[in-house]
């Protein structure tokens, strides 16, 4: 055992917290959306794609590794072991190295060639298994083998996070609104992965005693959604093929009473979307933000019905670059998920 004390951990602790003083805080972006914005809705996506990681999993890799390595998991030399979809590998691997650690990322065969590249750029090793549910053993296993440390993202992700604030997403969400004329936003949308991000901002909000709900966008092939109508945590599903977020089995990250709200949200339906707030933005968005703006369109348009103002805030999880290949080439969205064309019908209605 490595006393508390050790000086390598202290110097690990130590480089973590130069790097986070070291960094900014994302953008809170409006969006111009006339048809809402003319009853007094308003709607904003925090731009996590400007991590030096690149997405919101840069927060998340921070939080348990210094998690880890408070807990006295992780010592000098601990190969560093990780199940993923690729976002959180990436940004794992860029800590591994800030503390000389070797890093495994396990994945599925079907992650992005750019977030592959990517891991190996920040010095980390790629494992593939065949499909999202082999993920988990093959990840305990190795570590096992390496005398290493599992990190397992879909276990500690919502405990890895101080909720109550510490500069946490939710804190900034709501100190960046602040001067916004609906500054206490009515709905906050996520998609779930580990389901970490919902369980953070939910805690915070009822602690904070606001009156923003939490919505979860959830992508087709996921499990979650079931879960939260059902409560039965033995349910299981095909998977989602919108990356880094919908699940094939209930993680315990996912905390069910955090959600006020579920929107299922069709594969068609978040490509459509990720192109046309592309289009808004002029820069390219993920397919897991496209999933994000389907359910606040929806949200909005419900609002809009009502009579309701206020305002409905979501993420920019990550930028399109890491998807060109994939998701905004359109032979391979025809061969995947087959002719989207009523989809990008019915979201650009929805955005009026
Ligand atoms: C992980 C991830 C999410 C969901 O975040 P969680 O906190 O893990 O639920 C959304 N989009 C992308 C691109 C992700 O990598």
């Amino acid at each position: 055992m490595t006393p508390p004390s050790s000086p390598w951990l202290h110097e690990a602790i130590a480089r973590i917290e130069a790097d986070y003083q070291r960094s900014a805080d994302t953008h809170l972006i409006p969006l111009r959306l006339p048809a809402f914005a003319a009853h007094g809705i308003d709607l904003y996506l925090k731009d996590e794609s400007t991590h030096p990681t690149g997405s919101l999993k840069h927060r998340l890799a921070r939080s348990l590794f210094l998690y880890a390595l408070c807990n006295g998991w992780v010592h000098e030399g601990s190969t560093i072991v990780e199940s993923s979809s690729g976002s959180t590998a990436v940004s794992e691997a860029y800590f591994a190295r800030l503390l000389g650690l070797p890093f495994v990322a396990v994945m599925p065969r079907s992650t992005s060639p750019e977030k592959v590249a990517q891991i190996e750029f920040h010095g980390g090793r790629c494992h593939f298994v065949d499909s999202a549910g082999a993920v988990y053993d093959a990840a305990r296993a190795i570590a096992e083998e390496t005398g290493g440390h599992y990190m397992d993202q879909f276990t500690y992700a919502e405990r890895a996070t101080d909720w109550r604030g510490n500069n946490n997403i939710a804190e900034s969400m709501f100190t960046q609104m602040a001067r916004e004329p609906h500054p206490v936003p009515r709905w906050i949308v996520v998609g779930a992965g580990t389901g970490g991000t919902s369980a953070t901002i939910g805690r915070y909000v009822r602690y904070q005693r606001h009156a923003t709900q939490v919505c979860v966008a959830d992508p087709a092939g996921s499990v979650f959604s079931a879960y939260h109508r059902t409560g039965d945590s033995q349910l299981t599903a095909p998977g989602s093929r919108i990356e880094g977020i919908g699940r094939p089995r209930v993680e315990p990250s996912f905390i069910r009473t955090l959600v006020d709200r579920m929107v299922d949200v069709a594969d068609c339906e978040s490509i459509a979307a990720m192109r046309a707030l592309s289009q808004l933005l002029g820069r390219r968005v993920g397919p897991s933000t496209g999933t994000n703006f389907v359910a606040m369109l929806t949200l909005a348009s419900e609002m809009r019905e009502r009579g309701e103002r206020g305002s409905i805030l979501s993420l920019l999880c990550d930028a399109g670059e890491r998807y060109l290949p994939t998701y905004f080439d359109t032979d391979w969205v025809d061969r995947t998920f087959g002719d989207c064309s009523a989809a990008q019908q019915k979201v650009d209605a929805l955005m009026g």
